[in-house]
């Protein structure tokens, strides 16, 4: 049996199991026992985890907490809300859409770790929201809609689909004349990196006129191993790259260190930084959630100019009307008849001329 099917069927998503990796608190325990969601990981992410540490980073994103029963801020029917699932538009339940020429094609619920802080919580862990996921109905859609350029296969987790489903769907995609990529968003290379099989690589392999992206989800440095390094090398043996798409989260990457260190360590990897969500109003996730402005004093005081631009994501929070950057803006001082003053990351000013349009 291939490795990372065994990772799957071995998931830690019991109490019995978590105890062999972990001293489980208290508090653990309790909420594991009476909250009905839906949690788990790899043994391979589970390894990862701090035996004695509650507050560890890799930690907090898989074991449920009490916390997630607290609701002051989260927007109730986050996602039909969120990926405009009532507004009329007649589509199928698989495919969200927030802008005229890319879509969510939606094909699994199932992941490899259930998330704690996951946007698509009332779907995926909680299990609130059900949906229909009819591969053949997402791509006539899409073969029907001629506007759409781009598709965005995404979960759950697609990548925990067999290869042969995976091949299916990228064949059909690249059948349809409009589409000019494809992307999957996949937790895989990070919490399952043995899910890059030679069997996988031969489905993305090759010189395509429709290429394959990757955007994958990394929040914290623990989290990179020389397995992610090998899984994500060869994704680009195949000719795709690999993103990064990091969520801001309070006590896990909210600090400089954590953050700056998460940066470096993924272009170390060969992971491009590509972007850092604010955490999304979804219920449930209150206590994951910074003051807005915080994405955007790390990259300033962590990120820009003190490492690479290629270490440098776009801050956004994704909304039902598309993503909003929320970057720093300090960089124009003052603008006048004459000349720009501008800021750099020290603080020092320099001088630009304004020239007139
Ligand atoms: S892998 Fe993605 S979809 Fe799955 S729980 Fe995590 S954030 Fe949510």
């Amino acid at each position: 049996m291939e490795e990372w099917i065994e990772q799957l069927q071995n998931s830690i998503n019991t109490l019995d199991r978590l105890e062999k990796v972990i001293h489980v608190t208290e508090r653990e325990r309790q909420a594991i026992e009476s909250l009905q969601t839906k949690w788990g990981t790899t043994p391979y992410f589970a390894s990862l985890m701090d035996p004695d540490d509650p507050a560890c980073p890799i930690r907090r994103q898989v074991i449920p907490s009490f916390k997630e029963k607290e609701n002051r801020y989260g927007i109730k029917d986050y996602l039909i809300f969120k990926e405009n699932r009532a507004n009329g538009e007649n589509r199928p339940d698989s495919i969200a859409r927030q802008y005229e020429d890319r879509v969510a094609f939606t094909v699994t619920d199932m992941c490899a770790n259930y998330c704690r802080h996951c946007f698509r919580k009332e779907l995926v862990v909680d299990r609130e929201l059900t949906l229909r996921f009819d591969v053949d109905e997402g791509l006539q859609w899409i073969r029907e809609h001629v506007e759409i350029r781009d598709v965005l296969i995404t979960g759950g987790d697609p990548f925990i689909l067999s290869d042969d489903k995976i091949e299916y769907l990228i064949r059909k995609l690249r059948e349809i004349p409009h589409l000019q990529m494809i992307r999957f968003g996949t937790r895989t290379p990070i919490v399952l990196p043995q899910r890059i099989t030679p069997g996988l690589m031969k489905v993305l392999e090759g010189f395509h006129r429709v290429p394959v992206w990757v955007n994958t989800q990394c929040n914290h440095a623990r989290e990179i191993t020389e397995k992610t390094a090998q899984a994500v090398y060869r994704l680009l043996r195949c000719g795709v790259n690999v993103g990064n798409q990091a969520v801001l989260l309070k006590g896990i990457n909210d600090d400089m260190e954590s953050f700056q260190t998460l940066h470096k360590k993924l272009l170390s990897v060969r992971i491009r930084p590509y972007y850092v969500f604010y955490c999304e109003p979804a219920p449930g996730i209150d206590h994951f959630r910074t003051p807005v402005e915080k994405g955007a004093q790390l990259i300033r005081d962590g990120l820009r100019g003190h490492t690479t631009g290629l270490a440098q994501p776009m801050y956004v929070i994704a909304t039902n009307i598309g993503k909003i950057p929320l970057m720093p803006d300090y960089y124009i001082v003052e603008k006048n008849a004459g000349e720009y003053v501008l800021r750099n990351y020290k603080g020092q000013l320099t001088t630009l001329p304004n020239i007139p349009e």
